[in-house]
């Protein structure tokens, strides 16, 4: 048997080195190529847990370009490992383009299970969490109205990534397209000494960040539409 080569997506800490797992040390400390999106962040990260390894850089703007010599590197024999800045690579992160042409080529893929700041924030929300949809970052110029609208009827518990810049007018937007009533949960800091958890409708969250100018990471989970009101019509507007 020849000596077949893999991808392997790590994920690292959104903030705590703790939550760092042992079998993420381990892969790490075995990989031929590790993949970064900035290196200097990721040798920060490398070098806490004493891990000695070369970074080559891979982020959004030169994935296109260097996925078809990485498949190569792969089929020659090489075991390939793919971080992000922190948490999860492929969410919100470079990665997709990567794993989707391995699959093409008949590669092994593997992702360890580990840190990304979307299932926490869920679990704490204190929303159901029995369906959910992953929004990411909603588009910040086109089609975001669009999308808001769309996710108007959306009746499962939805999550999004956003800056803590546009978090206010994020909020505002919800109250504007979902109804002030709507509830949701800010989630800031996910596991950093800073970290600090809202939850209340809309609405308030909008005046509580209006008062309170947020800094750092953030999470927003928003409570999906109720059966009721969608079937009933209710829109934002009969509020
Ligand atoms: N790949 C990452 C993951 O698995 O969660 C997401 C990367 S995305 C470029 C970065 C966004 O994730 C941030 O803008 C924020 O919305 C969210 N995020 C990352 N770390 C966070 C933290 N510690 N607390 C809250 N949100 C965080």
């Amino acid at each position: 048997m020849g000596n077949f080569g893999k991808l392997i997506l790590v994920p690292t800490p959104i903030g705590n080195l703790g939550d760092i797992t042992l079998r993420a040390i381990s892969v790490l400390k075995e990989a031929d190529i590790i993949l970064a999106e900035d290196t200097r962040v990721s040798s920060r990260l490398l070098h806490h847990f004493e891990i000695d390894k070369k970074l080559w850089v891979h982020h959004k703007f030169n994935e296109h370009k260097a996925v078809g010599s990485l498949v190569s590197k792969i089929q020659e024999g090489n075991k390939v490992i793919l971080i992000s800045d922190a948490g999860t690579p492929g969410i919100s992160d470079p990665g997709f383009l990567l794993v989707r042409a391995c699959i093409e080529n008949d590669i092994e893929v593997e992702c360890l299970p580990g840190p990304t700041a979307l299932i926490p924030a869920l679990a704490v929300s204190g929303l159901p969490t029995e369906k959910f949809v992953f929004e990411g970052f909603l588009p910040q110029k086109k089609g975001r109205q669009t999308r808001l609208i769309q996710l108007s009827e959306e009746t499962r518990t939805m999550v999004f990534y956003e800056s803590p810049y546009r978090l206010v007018k994020c909020l505002s937007q919800f109250t504007e397209f979902f109804g002030k009533a709507r509830n949701a949960c800010v989630c800031r800091e996910l596991s950093k000494m800073f970290e600090e958890i809202k939850r209340g409708t809309v609405e308030e969250l909008a005046q509580y960040y209006t008062a309170n100018p947020p800094k750092g990471e953030i999470v927003i989970v928003v409570e999906g539409v109720s059966k009721e009101d969608r079937k009933s019509g209710k829109t934002a507007s009969d509020e």
